[in-house]
């Protein structure tokens, strides 16, 4: 461990255009459950498996019941960064990090300091109508007990890209470009399983990949650097 996290810091030091690309295992030292986990939110049984729940059409068929499962398990309460999301922000101003790109939806990395985020999946923190795209304060969103509705009639949703959705097209190519420009690529947190974001290491051109996560990856063999570690943990040694 402590050779592995000596030559991360290394690689660290010496680069002034890293990237890091993250999911859900970069928060569950915030206390927020990851889907794929032993302890993640797909073990435990819910009336719908919480990937159709988590679906678009699931939603516009059942809002009810998509909402009933967003105020048990999305709505977060006091959640605080981690060490990594902390790290990560001082990394950045400190002009090594150039961008981070996240599969979260949680916000945590900006309630750290970090600046250029890329949100792949959208953000819980944002709602709109599905009828004519104003804007409701997340706020008055959480507070509605069931499917919380536009002025105009129309239905609210959180602004978060569910299965069977495409990303955001200027954000994908914004991760894109900083992937394949960077030198450096930190990849963290994530089980490499949801495409297309999973896809986007195939843009790194570099030589200083690291994958720091606690399970195996289909991407191990390509790092060239593992580390099987907790994420926050391994940010605090950096
Ligand atoms: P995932 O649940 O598929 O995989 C998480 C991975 O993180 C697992 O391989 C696990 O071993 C690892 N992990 C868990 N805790 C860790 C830690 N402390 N340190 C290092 N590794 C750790 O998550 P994913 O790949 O991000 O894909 C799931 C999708 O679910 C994403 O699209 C994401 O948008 C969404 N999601 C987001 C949140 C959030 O915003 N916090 C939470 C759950 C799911």
């Amino acid at each position: 461990m402590n050779e592995k996290i000596a030559r991360f810091r290394d690689m660290i030091e010496n680069s002034d255009n890293i990237v890091f690309f993250g999911g859900a295992g970069v928060s569950t030292e915030s206390g927020i459950p990851d889907f794929r986990s032993e302890d993640g939110l797909y073990r435990q049984k819910y009336k719908f498996p919480p990937e159709e729940i988590l679906s678009g059409s699931f939603f516009r068929k059942n809002p009810e019941e998509f909402y009933r499962f967003y105020h048990d398990k999305l709505v977060l309460g006091n959640v605080e960064p981690n060490r990594a999301h902390i790290r990560l922000a001082e990394l950045e101003k400190q002009g090594n990090i150039r961008a981070v790109i996240t599969q979260n939806i949680d916000g945590l990395h900006q309630a750290a300091g970090s600046k250029n985020v890329l949100e792949l999946h959208g953000t819980i923190h944002r709602f709109y109508c599905t009828s004519c795209g104003r804007e409701m304060p997340e706020d008055e969103a959480n507070a509605i007990a069931g499917v919380p509705h536009c002025v105009c009639g129309g239905i609210v949703r959180p602004d978060v890209v569910l299965y069977e959705e495409s990303l955001n097209s200027r954000v994908l190519a914004e991760a894109v470009k900083y992937i394949s420009e960077c030198d450096m690529l930190i990849v963290g947190g994530t089980s490499l399983n949801v495409y297309p974001a999973a896809g986007l290491i195939n843009y790194y051109r570099g030589g200083k990949l690291v994958l720091i996560n606690r399970q195996a990856t289909p991407y191990d063999s390509y790092a060239n650097l593992v580390i099987n570690e907790k994420i926050g943990e391994v940010f605090a040694l950096v």
